[in-house]
């Protein structure tokens, strides 16, 4: 009984500390709006945990970049960019960015430097590598929407549910709609069978597990409850 009130205290006190964060925020973005900046609340796209970012709204953002980078590495991410936007998965191969170095601007550059300089974006949170294969970081996604909306108007795609630049997510495999992983999982949290919001078809791909503040605490205390749920699949 004790614990059950100290969970909920806990939970309450949560909320209002979010309220108050956004609250927070919100007077602050009020006076950096005549500096053409703002803070972003953002999400990653694979588990949702919260990001926020200061993002500059007056310089495009890979411009902005080239003071941390050379213009033959500043040309080697737009082509990262590229890659990522037009594929089908928000996952570009090194293989495939790494096939475009004798087309970069600037000075030349070898395949083992590209590959130097994408850790570099990697480190630099403008990149995520997963097993070999490139996609932006929640960071670049914040800081670069407008830049990218504006830039690729014809490739870019939106999420369904939240209306949010989308770079990796599912899809409707008869509508193709599109939704961020964890839209997906806050979209189909209550409903007894995953239908497409849009045509209403069975949806097809697993329920992705994201990020949940309130298990965060529990495994907080006890780190047995870090254990991924897969139980799910049997
Ligand atoms: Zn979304
Ligand atoms: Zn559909």
């Amino acid at each position: 009984m004790e614990e059950g009130r100290a969970e909920r205290r806990r939970r309450t006190e949560g909320t209002a500390a979010v309220e108050e964060l956004e609250d927070f925020i919100n007077n602050i973005n009020s006076v950096l709006e005549s500096l053409y900046i703002e803070i972003k609340k953002g999400a990653t796209e694979d588990d949702g945990r919260p990001v926020y970012a200061l993002v500059n709204l007056a310089t495009t953002p890979v411009s902005k970049m080239a003071s941390d980078f050379a213009e033959n590495e500043l040309d080697l991410f737009r082509k990262a960019l590229e890659l990522i936007i037009d594929s089908e998965t928000g996952f570009a191969s090194s293989t495939n960015i790494l096939n475009l170095v004798d087309q970069l601007k600037g000075k030349k550059m070898r395949k083992k430097e590209a590959e130097q300089v994408l850790q570099k974006f990697v480190q630099n949170k403008w990149l995520i590598e997963k097993e070999g294969e490139f996609t932006l970081h929640s960071r670049a996604i914040l800081e670069m929407e407008q830049y990218i909306r504006e830039t690729y108007p014809d490739a870019v795609k939106t999420c369904n549910i939240c209306h949010g630049l989308l770079i990796q997510g599912q899809s409707c495999e008869t509508c193709g709609i599109r939704m961020h992983l964890p839209c997906v999982a806050k979209y189909f949290r209550s409903a007894p069978e995953p239908r497409c919001p849009h045509c209403n078809d069975y949806w097809p791909h697993e329920i992705p597990e994201v990020f949940n503040p309130d298990k965060e605490r529990e495994a907080g205390t006890s780190k047995a409850n870090k254990k991924p749920s897969r139980s799910r699949q049997h």
